[in-house]
């Protein structure tokens, strides 16, 4: 167990009244990140397919990556010759996609690469913004329950919502996945299958649901990692972060509202078709913001 077990160490980012926080701080998930998604190349083939080509049958060119953490689908988007600006509000995230910018600054495309720390709060802000928005947005890897419901009405993942749809072109592409917040509030745990985290390094997920109300406010994973190599020095196999659920209804009512009733909104299951895939681990929400 880890000595820091039933301590959240978090940095506030915004102000109290927000609660805006980094769970990612401490630095403790950043460094069981790579063991925790597994082989970055693994991870990326499940869906590479899906994304790639949907951002290709719509002439993509420029993508921000509004969640890019360590910063696995950003490579794999600047490997495949998109325009790619990534942004995070966890520095300690970045850490490895600044090293990784830098490590492959002589390949194709890695020295135009932007990298900026962004909150979504502030994003219009804290992001260079293309001429008419960007051609495609993503955020991916279930970014967006991190976001506190902290007056209890959504306002601010509402404010996130409109931000992202602002910075998305007309025409343009907007993905964002979450978890399958209905199962886990169901059946008290996660689908055993994980489209996007299969390393053999996972030990454990403890799942702990924080009910207020009688609603569920808050899902707690606790990550117990294997770490084989000593020479690693990680001194700690633990990490937990914690979730703010929605359902695939709230959440596809959030986005029709902030993109309007003429955007297409598609959603998948584990990037299939809702039907092919009845206990998905994730839902992946597609927009295709109107003209
Ligand atoms: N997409 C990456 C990272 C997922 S981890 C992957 O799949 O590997 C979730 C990321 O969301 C973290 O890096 C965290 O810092 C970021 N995040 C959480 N709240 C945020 C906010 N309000 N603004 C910007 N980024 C945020």
């Amino acid at each position: 167990m880890s000595k820091n077990d039933g301590v959240f160490r978090m940095r506030s980012l915004g102000t109290a009244s927000t609660g805006i926080v980094d769970q990612y701080a401490d630095g403790k998930a950043a460094k069981l990140w790579q063991l925790y998604i597994g082989d970055q190349k693994n991870r990326t083939e499940k869906y590479k397919n899906f994304l790639i080509s949907l951002l290709k049958r719509k002439n993509v060119t420029t993508v921000l990556d509004a969640a890019c953490g360590t910063g696995v689908d950003s490579v794999m988007l600047v490997e495949e010759g998109f325009k790619v600006t990534s942004s995070d509000a966890s520095d300690k995230m970045l850490k490895d996609a600044y090293k990784t910018r830098w490590a492959r600054r002589k390949e194709p495309h890695f020295d135009d690469w932007v990298i900026e720390e962004a909150n979504w709060l502030t994003l219009t802000r804290d992001v260079p913004v293309p001429n008419g928005g960007y051609d495609a947005l993503i955020i991916m890897g279930n970014s967006f329950a991190h976001l506190p419901d902290s007056h209890g009405d959504q306002r601010d993942q509402r404010v996130c919502i409109e931000n992202f749809a602002k910075l998305v072109k007309p025409g343009g592409i907007f993905v964002i996945d979450h978890r399958n917040y209905d199962y886990i509030l169901e059946h008290g745990h996660a689908p055993k299958n994980n489209i996007y985290y299969n390393s053999s390094h996972i030990k454990d997920i403890k799942t702990s649901i924080l009910y207020i109300n009688q609603q569920p406010n808050l899902i707690t994973l606790d990550y117990y990692m294997n770490v084989e190599d000593p020479e690693e020095n990680t001194d700690d196999t633990h990490f937990r972060l914690s979730y703010y659920p929605h359902t695939v209804r709230e959440f596809s009512s959030l986005l029709r509202s902030a993109f309007g009733p003429k955007s297409k909104h598609t959603v998948y299951a584990d990037f299939k078709a809702m039907a092919e895939e009845p206990s998905p681990s994730f839902y992946i929400h597609v927009i295709e913001k109107a003209l």
